[in-house]
């Protein structure tokens, strides 16, 4: 059984079948999912969906290509969210240079205020990073230690254990089984067995054999499996071990 800790059930891809999805997660061994909101426009969903369906959990807070969107009535709409009993963090939250939807200085002002929330709140962060990795490291070292993940990493050795220094944990997700990856195999070799995290970013992000299709929280064995095979671990020494963990880090999951 796993966890997937970071999915996004709610995007229009599940629009057809979101209920038969989450209603089979548990016979595809998926113990629960992390729904991780995006921003103004899912917030209160991501939360709705998670009170609604036992398995779900949710992660509320705006992604930097929301940055512009982030006002103090949408940050009061997060602190108040935050204290229902599903909702175990703040996210997901970041940079992403690769897109640039909302300008830089905009999404490092965001990132900032919902970091400062996060330790507020006592909740862990959910952490985006794309082509901003040294913007990224100096905002978080303003906040360290930090609790949370870095979500999807794919960075270098260096930048992981720097990572791991501030006390966060390494989301692994599909790019780990891409015939062409090499940061995240090495990354996945070297991290602590107690601080790494399995995700699959539905509908994004699909693992081989399933690369191209939509991803599903279930494809989370796939990583499990890779994972499992670069390690020299069993399987289900992976899969326990990556529950532990996610139960570890975001603490109100039962
Ligand atoms: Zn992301
Ligand atoms: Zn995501």
């Amino acid at each position: 059984m796993l966890i997937d800790s970071h999915a996004h059930l709610l995007d229009e891809r599940f629009d057809e079948d979101r209920g038969e999805v989450i209603a089979s997660l548990s016979h595809k061994g998926i113990l629960a999912v992390i729904e991780c909101a995006t921003g103004p426009a899912d917030i209160a969903a991501a939360a709705q969906l998670a009170a609604e369906n036992p398995a779900i959990y949710a992660a509320v807070g705006v992604h930097p290509h929301d940055a512009r969107s982030y006002t103090p009535e949408v940050e009061a709409q997060i602190r108040e969210l935050s204290r229902q009993s599903k909702v175990v963090a703040i996210g997901e939250i970041g940079l992403d240079y690769h897109y640039d939807f909302s300008p830089r200085p905009v999404q490092q002002e965001v990132l900032r205020r919902q970091l400062a929330l996060a330790r507020e709140l006592g909740l862990p962060a959910v952490l985006h990073n794309r082509e901003s990795t040294a913007d990224m490291l100096e905002i978080l070292r303003e906040f360290a230690p930090l609790q949370g993940v870095m979500h999807c990493f794919s960075g270098s050795l260096e930048t992981m254990k720097i990572l791991l220094d501030m006390g966060l944990y390494i989301g692994i997700g599909g790019s780990l089984t891409f015939k062409n990856s090499v940061k995240p195999v090495e990354a996945a070799k070297q991290v602590p067995r107690d601080r790494f995290l399995i995700e699959t970013d539905s509908p994004y992000l699909a693992p081989v054999p399933m690369r191209g299709k939509r991803n599903e929280p279930p494809f989370t064995h796939y990583v499990a499996e890779r994972l499992a095979g670069l390690r020299g671990q069993t399987q289900e020494e992976i899969q326990a071990q990556a529950v532990e963990n996610t139960r570890r880090l975001f603490s109100k999951i039962k």
